[in-house]
C-alpha cells in the first residue's frame, strides 16, 4: 500500500561506518588498526533499509560487494546517492548481479550535480553507447521528496525526502524516509533541513573523530546537532582511525551510540 513510511516499523543494516580509507588504514599500526575488537574494523558508509517488501541502499562505496555478501542482500528496489565522493560511489558496477535474476531496471536518485558526475564518469552505463554487462540503471536527478516501488512484482512504494546539507562547501543529500534518517558527509545543516528533521525515531549522523575538521562533524558538534535535532536513538557513522569503539562509545550520552558495521536497528513507525 503506498504510504510515506510513517506508521511502518523498517529495518536498517549500517553495511558499512568508516571514512573514506577505511579502517584499519594502510600501512597504519595504531591501537585501533591494529584493534582484535571487530568493531574498530570499518569498510566505508553505506547503508540498507528495509520497509514494507522493499529494500533501499544509499551509496554503493568501494566495500559495496563484500558488505552484500556479507550480509546477504538479496533486492535492491533503488540506490540514493548522497554526493559524487569515490567511497560513496565506485561500487556501482557491483549492483550488476542484482539483475541476473530480475532484469527490471533499478532507479538511482541524485542530486544534479552527482548525476552529472556519475553520467561523465559512468558513460558506458548511462550513456548511448551501453556495454551490454553494464548494469542497468536508470538515473534520476531529484530536488523534491520522491517515490520508491518495488522492482518485483509487489504493490508496496515508498516516499523519500532528500535533505539538504553542506560537507564543507559542497552541498550533499541526507535522505528521510518514514521516521529513519540518514546524514553522512555533514559538517553543516541548514535551518530548513532541520525542520524536515523532527519527530525522528532514528538518525544516522557523520561524526568523524573527536578533532574538529572542516566538512565533517567532529564528535562534539555532532553530539550537539544530535541533541538539536533529538531523535529517540542516534547512531553516529564514517570514523577514522582515531576512534576506538569500545572508549568512544562509552563516552557518548545515553541516547547516542557508536555504529559498526553490520549493526542492524529497528526503526519504529
Ligand atoms: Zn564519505
Ligand atoms: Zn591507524
Amino acid at each position: 500500500m503506498p504510504n510515506d513510511a510513517s506508521g511502518t516499523p523498517m529495518t536498517v543494516t549500517l553495511l558499512g561506518t568508516g571514512t573514506s580509507t577505511g579502517v584499519p588504514v594502510i600501512g597504519c599500526d595504531c591501537v585501533v588498526c591494529r584493534s582484535d575488537d571487530p568493531r574498530d574494523t570499518r569498510t566505508r558508509c553505506s547503508c540498507y533499509i528495509e520497509v514494507e517488501d522493499l529494500g533501499l541502499l544509499i551509496d554503493t562505496g568501494p566495500d559495496f560487494r563484500e558488505q552484500a555478501l556479507r550480509e546477504g542482500l538479496e533486492r535492491i528496489d533503488a540506490v540514493c546517492y548522497t554526493h559524487h565522493h569515490f567511497d560513496h560511489i565506485v561500487g556501482l558496477d557491483d549492483l550488476r548481479p542484482f539483475f541476473f535474476r530480475n532484469r527490471a531496471p533499478l532507479p538511482c536518485y541524485a542530486d544534479p550535480k552527482t548525476a552529472s558526475v556519475l553520467r561523465r564518469n559512468y558513460d558506458y552505463i548511462f550513456g548511448e553507447d551501453r556495454y551490454p554487462g553494464a548494469p542497468r540503471v536508470t538515473l534520476h536527478d531529484v530536488d523534491a521528496p520522491f517515490r520508491i516501488h518495488s522492482r518485483y512484482g509487489e504493490a508496496a512504494s515508498v516516499r523519500v525526502i532528500p535533505l539538504e546539507l553542506y560537507h564543507g562547501d559542497l552541498m550533499v543529500y541526507g535522505y528521510r524516509v518514514g521516521r529513519f534518517a540518514y546524514l553522512t558527509d555533514v559538517s553543516h545543516i541548514p535551518e530548513a533541513t532541520f525542520e524536515q528533521l523532527d519527530d525522528l525515531d532514528v538518525l544516522v549522523l557523520d561524526a568523524l573523530r573527536p578533532e574538529s575538521h572542516p566538512t565533517h562533524f567532529s564528535f562534539d558538534e555532532a553530539v550537539a546537532m544530535a541533541q538539536q535535532i533529538g531523535a529517540r536513538q542516534t547512531y553516529f557513522i564514517h570514523m577514522t582511525h582515531n576512534v576506538r569503539h569500545a572508549d568512544a562509545d562509552a563516552s557518548l550520552p545515553a541516547d547516542i551510540h557508536l555504529a559498526h558495521d553490520g549493526l542492524t536497528v529497528c526503526v519504529d513507525g
